[in-house]
């Protein structure tokens, strides 16, 4: 794909990946294993071991260590897309990998005992609330999963088929049926998430499922009113701030972001599987494939962007490409045990720079 040093080009997907610290049974099942993932953030490179004398190395955008914090990880993948969301920009921040390597860890913490434990969307949000203004801006969230080619809606489990309805005219994506709340505080988002969470294990238990078979996603619909002065007025001068808005009126910046917790990537196997199971898979494949698709499209520079052949990716469709920032993060574990997913993982997040 395009490299290009300035990060604001459009249609740029940033790609960082983090590695996931041993667990305790890898700690005893790996014991006498050398890690199959090797890090070094200076020269934001990985190396993935293929045996004992030798191994492959890859470039990421960022190289997220076993000891970085959830407030680095933030800083890095999801600040700059929060950045344009406010300046009136769509954005997406996903999770990509293998079953238990940290993307919900990552993505949907919410560090209610310890803060410093917080994700990324609990951290965007805070940053969102606190850019502004109570009484002129409106933040509305929804959240939905997707399952099988159906969307269903977290925060009113009735809702479980919403459909996706494009905009022919400016080509806009939204899910109008998705019941949508005003975010005044802090603790208004994590109430709901709280709510969104009870249900998507309720749905899931349902289904029959895990929840790593569906993908979570969270909108955040960011409306601000700004005016071109607001910054050189004193907000004691009610003179010119009177004057500035009878002779300018306000910009209306909309800007939305897409938090995605992507199904678990891991190939079910085909030979052992059956019925459920199979479909189920081959619905996240088909999903998995579309995306890694669109954002091979967007690396390549590509006029064409695939986005009809999943749900996932028209969900999307207008928070990727063209003015939008993404930013995809890998999650990654250690163990040579996954080797295989783990190096699937690596070609995904390869792919997409
Ligand atoms: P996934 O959502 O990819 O299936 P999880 O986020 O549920 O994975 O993580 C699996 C387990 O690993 C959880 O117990 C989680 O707390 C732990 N974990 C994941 N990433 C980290 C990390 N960076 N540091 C410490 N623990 C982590
Ligand atoms: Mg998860």
């Amino acid at each position: 794909g395009v490299r290009d040093s300035d990060d604001s080009v459009s249609g740029r997907v940033r790609v960082a990946v983090r590695l996931r610290p041993q667990n305790a049974e890898e700690m005893v099942a790996d014991a006498d294993f050398a890690d199959c993932v090797e890090l070094q953030p200076e020269f934001k490179r990985l190396k993935l071991r293929k045996n004992n004398w030798d191994s492959d190395t890859y470039e990421f955008d960022e190289v997220l260590t076993e000891s970085a914090s959830q407030k680095r990880v933030y800083e890095v993948v999801a600040k700059p897309v929060v950045e344009s969301v406010l300046d009136g920009y769509n954005g997406t921040v996903m999770a990509y990998g293998q079953t238990g390597t940290g993307k919900t860890f990552t993505l949907g913490r919410l560090g209610d005992e310890d803060t410093s434990a917080r994700g990324i969307m609990v951290r965007a949000m805070e940053d969102i609330l606190s850019n502004i203004s109570r009484d002129s801006d409106s933040v509305m969230i929804s959240y939905l999963q997707l399952y099988m080619e159906t969307i269903q809606d977290l925060l009113n489990p009735i809702n479980d088929n919403i459909s996706i309805v494009e905009d022919p005219k400016t080509g806009d994506v939204s899910v109008p049926a998705a019941t949508l709340v005003d975010i005044r505080t802090h603790h208004d988002f994590m109430e709901l998430l709280r709510l969104g969470e009870a249900h998507r294990v309720a749905a899931n238990t349902k289904l029959n499922t895990e929840s790593s078979r569906s993908h979570a996603i969270l909108m955040v619909h960011v409306k601000r009113s700004v005016t071109d002065m607001e910054s050189e007025i004193p907000s004691d001068n009610y003179h010119s701030l009177h004057m500035s808005k009878s002779s300018k009126p306000p910009i209306i910046r909309k800007g939305k972001l897409v938090v995605v917790d992507l199904a678990g990537s891991e190939r079910v196997h085909k030979s052992g599987s059956e019925g459920h199971t199979l479909e189920e898979a081959k619905s996240i494949n088909l999903s998995l494939s579309a995306l890694g698709k669109c954002i091979n499209a967007l690396a390549e520079n590509s006029p064409h962007v695939p986005v009809r052949d999943s749900k996932l990716t028209r969900l999307l469709k207008d928070s990727f490409g063209g003015t939008a920032r993404t930013s995809l993060i890998v999650t990654v574990g250690p163990s040579p045990r996954h080797r295989a997913e783990t190096s699937s993982t690596i070609l995904f997040g390869q792919r997409a720079m």
